[in-house]
């Protein structure tokens, strides 16, 4: 049996599928039908201290497994994945809100981006160097794995997230506790029970589940767990480093997104990345374009193909294949989004389209996607993510203004600046505090293989091919003296 028992699910840890000690229970509910998809354990700090002694059992049977061992599981695990992307798609559609055609993407990619990551497991290396002093020192240097990670992911990606950090981390010659959303552990349980199948040794990989505040905190301040790898909010994050002690810590947080519209930039072209970075993924990314940013040259030439783009959204059960737009995945992002909205008209924006909850579907968290044109720097929407199909149109006049738009908030993770001028580009790519700027395309875009993190409040550390490695080794130094003895 794997995990599922006529929809109450379990935890899993040291090989088994298991309950919690208390017997306590929460359940997961599918914001697309309003039904009840199936219960899951609640995980104490009791629970979370077995998965530790779990994987800190199994620490050296993974740090001394050959690289071509740990190939072999990666491989099955991509299969397993792979074999199952139609179904495990559904149900995180269902449990998600996502459209089907966004989630089948979103599953899929999982089994490639784990692959990227054996081949550059298989290529990583570290320079020995000379002595400075002596030619008869040398110094080599070692990735070696942490040992036990902590890895604690978010809801807005269930699939492509744990898919960045829980099987690189054990590729990386570490055991892992791993703690999924309370909003989507469904698609969790079948990550998990693709690595089952694929034959990892038990106690490599742990899956707990339950809250933040309880198993999440009992994750961060374990005393035995060396990194933590850790993808949510800013104010999360910033809880989990007060938390952590001197851990190694990889946390992925919270965007502010800027797009930049310059007046040179083709309208069409800008209104269609601004409407698709919006509303992907009912617009729950770290890289939405929370921000758009229209020089007043060229806002009226945006604004009427945006409202087009916008208008082609069609909102719909996310498993209708013609959906493009799904519900919001739970009312606390709803209330945020109807309180970035009101926050906005009350000082003085205007709301062009959408924003209003759209009756006759089964739940009350299908929003039409939303356009505020008149956005200021006073606004919430300047201050936190909404997170969810909003367009906010902010005006500047020149690029200095911009960028300091971009900037104020601290956020750095991804943004974005529309031009057909190579200076302007280069200048705002060089000035714009961010993980990663992109030219011409929206604020939401990505690949598997280049650095992936925040500057400032977006986070610390990098993920992304080797990235995704070494975020979970420490780099060691051997000094060998090969001639005389003695000094
Ligand atoms: P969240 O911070 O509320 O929760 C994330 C995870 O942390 C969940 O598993 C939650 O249970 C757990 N958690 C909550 N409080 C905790 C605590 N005190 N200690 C330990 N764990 C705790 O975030 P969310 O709402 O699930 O996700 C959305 C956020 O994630 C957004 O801010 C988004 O920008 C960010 N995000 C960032 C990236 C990136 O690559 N930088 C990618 C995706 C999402």
């Amino acid at each position: 049996m794997m995990g599922e028992d006529a929809k109450k699910f379990r935890m899993y840890v040291n090989g088994e599928w298991v309950e919690s000690e208390s017997g306590r229970r929460f359940s997961v509910t599918s914001p697309a039908t309003g039904e009840k998809l199936g219960t899951f354990p609640k995980a104490s700090r009791e629970d979370v201290k077995a998965a530790v002694d779990a994987a800190l059992d199994a620490q050296s049977t993974i740090a001394d497994m050959p690289i071509a061992e740990r190939e072999k599981l990666a491989v099955r695990i991509a299969e397993e994945i792979g074999n199952g992307v139609k179904g495990y798609a559904r149900d995180l559609s269902l449990e998600h809100g996502k459209p089907i055609g966004e989630a089948i993407g979103e599953v899929h990619d999982v089994g490639p981006n784990i692959l990227w990551q054996l081949e550059d497991l298989k290529r990583l290396d570290a320079p020995a160097l000379e002595g400075y002093s002596t030619p008869d020192s040398w110094y080599i240097t070692r990735w070696e794995p942490l040992g036990t990670i902590g890895v604690i992911t978010p809801w807005n990606f269930p699939w492509l997230l744990p898919g960045e950090f829980v099987v690189q981390a054990m590729l990386a010659g570490n055991s892992v506790v791993w703690k999924p959303a309370s909003y989507t552990p469904v698609s969790a349980a079948h990550l998990m029970e693709c690595i089952h199948r694929a034959g990892v040794p038990p106690g490599v990989i742990n899956m707990v589940t339950g809250g933040g505040s309880e198993a999440g905190t009992a994750i961060v301040e374990h005393p035995m767990i060396d990194g933590i790898g850790f993808t949510g909010e800013t104010s999360t994050g910033e809880e989990i480093s007060r938390r952590a002690g001197l851990k190694k810590l990889t946390l992925e947080l919270g965007g502010l997104g800027p797009l930049i519209v310059m007046p040179d930039a083709n309208p069409r072209r800008a209104a269609e990345d601004i409407a698709f970075g919006c509303f992907t993924n009912t617009g729950h990314c770290c890289v939405a374009n929370e921000r758009v940013l229209v020089h007043e040259d060229i806002h009226d030439a945006v604004l009427g193909p945006l409202m087009d783009e916008t208008k082609k959204f069609r909102l719909g059960h996310p498993l209708d294949e013609e959906t493009t737009l799904g519900p919001i995945n739970n009312e606390p992002t709803a209330e945020k989004m109807e309180e970035n909205i009101q926050d906005a008209l009350d000082k003085g924006a205007k709301l062009l389209y959408g924003g209003k909850r759209v009756e006759g579907f089964p739940t009350k968290l299908y929003y039409e996607p939303a356009l505020v044109d008149g956005v200021t720097e006073d606004m919430l929407f300047n201050e936190r993510e909404t997170f969810a199909p909003v367009a906010p149109i902010f005006r500047f006049s020149d690029l200095e203004e911009a960028i300091r738009i971009a900037n104020g908030p601290r956020y750095g993770l991804s943004m974005a600046i529309h031009t057909n001028d190579l200076k302007t580009a280069l200048e705002a790519a060089r000035r714009l505090k961010s993980g990663q700027v992109t030219i011409n395309e929206p604020v939401y875009s990505w690949d598997y293989h280049h650095p992936w993190g925040g500057f400032r409040k977006s986070g610390i550390g990098r993920i992304g091919a080797r990235w995704s490695l070494t975020a979970f080794m420490e780099i060691k130094t051997v000094m060998i003296n090969i001639g005389r003895s003695g000094r």
